[in-house]
């Protein structure tokens, strides 16, 4: 599990983990983890490997350590 704290980019709040994704408490809003590559900024593929997550960009053709990212809370859009 990770440890890491997370909060929301509109009030700054603890997201709290749900089953569907992260969740603001204040905004009553779902949020979705989104991992960019730092170099490129394409949106990266998330891998799950032994357990530990990590990324592969398609542009720079390679895997990315979690250093090497940014992680942004994108609001989940609502299904139309
Ligand atoms: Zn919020
Ligand atoms: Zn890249």
């Amino acid at each position: 599990m990770s440890q890491s704290q997370n909060y929301c980019p509109d009030c700054q709040s603890e997201l709290v983990w749900q089953p569907e994704g992260y969740f603001c408490d204040f905004c009553q809003q779902p949020f979705r983890k989104e991992a960019y590559c730092n170099e490129c900024g394409v949106r990266l593929e998330k891998l799950q490997a032994c357990g530990s997550a990590s990324y592969f960009c398609h542009c720079c053709n390679e895997l990315k350590s979690k250093s090497r990212v940014k992680i942004v809370f994108a609001p989940q859009a609502e299904a139309q």
